[in-house]
C-alpha cells in the first residue's frame, strides 16, 4: 500500500489521503467478492430491496456532507453537487430498490408439445468495474446498484483522484446492512489496480465507464477469458439548431449543456451547429453568457463554474485551444488562462471556438473541458450530417418548433440519447449508454439490468417417454 493524497483543485489544498492497493490486495478483494456472491445471490430479490432502501436512508441522513468531499475532490460547485450529484444518487438507490424486485422475461409454457420452457434470470456472478472522475458518486451508483440488485457482487475501482464518496458509499452500504464483500472497494491507478482487477481470472463482468481508448484496452483484457463487458465511454455530443428554434432557449440550453460541470460531462454539448440565417445571432448570444459565467470558489453561492478536476485535465483543454488557434480558429469568449486568485487553482474559462473545419481535432476529439465549438449548415441533412459526423454517439440535441424537423432528427442522429429542444437531464427510469464509438450496454433504468442479469432456458420434458419422438432423427429407420 502507498499513500496518495487527495486534493482540491481549486487551491491544491490536501483533503485526505487514501491508501493505493496492491495486486495481492485487489486479488483479496475479488475472493471477498466471490465469497459473498453466494449468499446475496440466493437472498429473495424483497432482501436485496430493503437492504437498498435501508443504503438510501443512510446516504440522505449524509446527504450535505457527501455534496461537500464531492465538490472538493472534483471542484465541482457545492450547488451541483447538492442539487444534482446527490440527489440524483439517492433517487438511482431508490430506484434500483425497485427494480431488484422487477426481473422480467418470457412467459413459461409449452412452445412445442412435450416441453415446458421456463426462463431464469440469474446474476451475473463477480463484477469488476472501473469509474471515472467526472461525477465520482453517480458513477459508483451506477455501476454498483444494478450490479448488485441483480444479486452480483462488485470490486470497483474509482479514478484514483477521486475516490472518496466511493468509500464513503461502501461504508454506509455496511451501515446499512448489505453484507461485507458484497461491495468492494479498491484504489489505485488504471495500470496498476485497474488492470489487476479487469484481468482477474474470478471476475465474470467488466463494467466500465470512461475514455474509449482505455475502454478498447480494458476490452481487450477481458477478451482473454472471454469475459463479458459492459462499455460507458467518451461523447462529442452535437447540438443542431434549426433556423425556426427559439434562439434564446439555444443559447441559453447551450451554455447550461456545455458548462455543466466545467464540461466535464460525456454528455455535454461540445458541438454546436447552427443553421446559417439565426448563425450569427446565435454565435454572438452564446460567446456573451460564456463570457458572464462566474469562476470561483466552489463552495460560494455566486459562483457559476469551478475549476477542472485537476490541472492536468486544465492543461489539456488549454492544448486544444492553443492548437486551434495556432490554425486560424477564432475564440469569441474566453480561451484565456485567467491570472490572479484563479491562477493557483485548475481553472479554465468558458471558451467559445468557431472558424474551424469539420475534421480538426477540436470538433472531432473529446476535450472534456469548458469549451463549445459553433460551425454553421445550410440545408437540414447537412445539420444531420455534421451531427453524425463523429465516430462518438452518446448523447445529442435538435432544436426546432417544427415538429417534422424534430420527429426526423430524434430518428437520424445516432446517439444513445437525443433531447429535442434541451440538453442533459437524465432520471433514473431511463436508460443511459452509447452507440458506435461511445460503447454499448445501458446504465441506469431496468435496461441496466440486462448487463447484470444472464439468461437461463431451462426446459423440462413433459412427454415422461423414455423413446421421444424427436429420437427419430437420430436413430435412422430403426424402430424407435
Ligand atoms: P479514463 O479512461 O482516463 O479513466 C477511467 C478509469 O479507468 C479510471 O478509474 C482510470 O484509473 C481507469 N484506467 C485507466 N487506465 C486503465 C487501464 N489500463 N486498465 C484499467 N483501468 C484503467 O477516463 P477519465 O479521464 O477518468 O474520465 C473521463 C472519460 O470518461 C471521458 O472520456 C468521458 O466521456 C468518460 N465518461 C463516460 C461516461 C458514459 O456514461 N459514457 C460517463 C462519464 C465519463
Amino acid at each position: 500500500m502507498t499513500d496518495q493524497p487527495i486534493t482540491d483543485p481549486f487551491d491544491g489544498s490536501v483533503i485526505d489521503v487514501v491508501s493505493y492497493d496492491t495486486v495481492e490486495e485487489v486479488d483479496r478483494a475479488v475472493r471477498r467478492a466471490r465469497t459473498a456472491f453466494a449468499e446475496w445471490s440466493s437472498q429473495p430479490p424483497v432482501a436485496r430491496s430493503d437492504a437498498l432502501m435501508a443504503l438510501a436512508d443512510r446516504v440522505s441522513s449524509r446527504a450535505s456532507e457527501y455534496a461537500m468531499v464531492e465538490s472538493r475532490q472534483t471542484g465541482k460547485t457545492l450547488r451541483l453537487a447538492s442539487e444534482f450529484d446527490v440527489p440524483g444518487s439517492i433517487d438511482n438507490v431508490n430506484f434500483f430498490a425497485g427494480a431488484a424486485r422487477q426481473l422480467q422475461g418470457l412467459a413459461s409454457g409449452e412452445y412445442d408439445p412435450d416441453h415446458t420452457s421456463v426462463i431464469r434470470r440469474e446474476a451475473v456472478g463477480v463484477v469488476g468495474s472501473i469509474a471515472p472522475w467526472n461525477y465520482p458518486l453517480q458513477m459508483a451508483m451506477w455501476k454498483i446498484l444494478p450490479a448488485i440488485a441483480a444479486g452480483n457482487t462488485i470490486v470497483l475501482k474509482p479514478a484514483e483522484i477521486t475516490p472518496l464518496t466511493s468509500l464513503m458509499l461502501a461504508e454506509d452500504a455496511i451501515a446499512a446492512g448489505i453484507p461485507t464483500g458484497v461491495i468492494n472497494i479498491v484504489n489505485g491507478t488504471g495500470p496498476t489496480v485497474g488492470e489487476a482487477l479487469v484481468g482477474h481470472g474470478d471476475v465474470d463482468m467488466v463494467s466500465f465507464t470512461g475514455s474509449t481508448p482505455v475502454g478498447r484496452r480494458v476490452m481487450t483484457l477481458a477478451a482473454q477469458r472471454a469475459a463479458r463487458v459492459h462499455m460507458e465511454l467518451g461523447g462529442k455530443a452535437p447540438f443542431v439548431v434549426f433556423d425556426d428554434a427559439d434562439i434564446d432557449a439555444a443559447i441559453q440550453g447551450a451554455a447550461a449543456g456545455a458548462l455543466i460541470n466545467t464540461g466535464q460531462d460525456c454528455t455535454a454539448a461540445t458541438r454546436a451547429y447552427v443553421q446559417r440565417s439565426v448563425f450569427d445571432r446565435f454565435l454572438t448570444g452564446v460567446s456573451q453568457v460564456f463570457a458572464e459565467i462566474r469562476m470561483g470558489d466552489p463552495r460560494a453561492t455566486d459562483t457559476d463554474m469551478g475549476p477542472l478536476v485537476s490541472l492536468t485535465q486544465r492543461d489539456r483543454v488549454a492544448g486544444f485551444i492553443d492548437r486551434a488557434v495556432a490554425s486560424g480558429a477564432r475564440v469569441t469568449a474566453g480561451g484565456q488562462l485567467p491570472g490572479g486568485d484563479l491562477a493557483a487553482g485548475a481553472f479554465y474559462p468558458a471558451t467559445v471556438v468557431t472558424s474551424v473545419a469539420q475534421d480538426d481535432e477540436i470538433v472531432q476529439d473529446e476535450i472534456f473541458g469548458p469549451v463549445l465549438v459553433v460551425l454553421p449548415f445550410d440545408t437540414d441533412d447537412e445539420g444531420i450530417r455534421l451531427a453524425n459526423d463523429t465516430r462518438f454517439g452518446l448523447a445529442a440535441s435538435a432544436w426546432t418548433n417544427d415538429v417534422y424537423r424534430a420527429m426526423r432528427a430524434q430518428r437520424e442522429i445516432k446517439a444513445g440519447c437525443v433531447w429535442i429542444n434541451d440538453h442533459i437531464p437524465i432520471v433514473s427510469e431511463m436508460p443511459h449508454g452509447g452507440m458506435k464509438g461511445s460503447g454499448f450496454g445501458k446504465d441506469m433504468s431496468l435496461y441496466s439490468m440486462e448487463e447484470y442479469t444472464v439468461i437461463k432456458h431451462v426446459s423440462w420434458d413433459i412427454s415422461a417417454r423414455s423413446h421421444k419422438p424427436w429420437h427419430r432423427i437420430i436413430f435412422a429407420n430403426r424402430q424407435q
